[in-house]
């Protein structure tokens, strides 16, 4: 079974590449990122209009994870994202959830609790998107005149 579609944002490459085998190894399919504008613009292109969750770096050189999370829920806001912490930004983490992160994760991630989180963030994404279909279904069905 193939899992969720995920990117991976951080700008420790060793991280990501390690990350990214763990993560394949567990059935997802992983998009990484290294940087804020590396994220926003692979979103934007085919391969990333697949991605349903994204696990964001909070400390980063130049457009750091906040940031990064305001531009990601403006351009696609049925993207969940995971913030993911190292020592010292727990608070930016928790001012990501407060702006719409679904989550968040400290360094180094415990494989089975970033799985689980995951897998729960593209549930919650699949459930919002099937709410957003009924409501489409019941706006063409109650279509009225104006
Ligand atoms: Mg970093």
């Amino acid at each position: 079974m193939t899992g969720p579609t995920i990117m991976l944002v951080d700008d420790e490459v060793p991280f990501v590449e390690a990350m990214t085998k763990r993560l394949a190894k567990r059935g997802f399919t992983v998009l990484t990122a290294f940087s804020g504008p590396d994220a926003l613009d692979k979103l934007g292109k085919e391969d990333g209009a697949r991605v349903e969750v994204v696990i964001l770096d909070v400390k980063m050189p130049g457009m750091d994870g906040q940031e990064a999370l305001a531009h990601i829920k403006a351009k696609f806001p049925l993207v969940e994202v995971i913030m993911l912490t190292g020592h010292g930004t727990i608070e930016a983490a928790i001012d990501g959830m407060k702006r719409g992160a679904y989550d968040f994760l400290t360094k180094p991630a415990e494989m089975e609790l970033l799985t689980a989180k995951v897998n729960d963030a593209a549930a919650k994404k699949a459930a919002h998107e099937a709410r957003i279909q009924e409501a489409r279904a019941w706006a063409i069905v109650n279509r009225r005149g104006d």
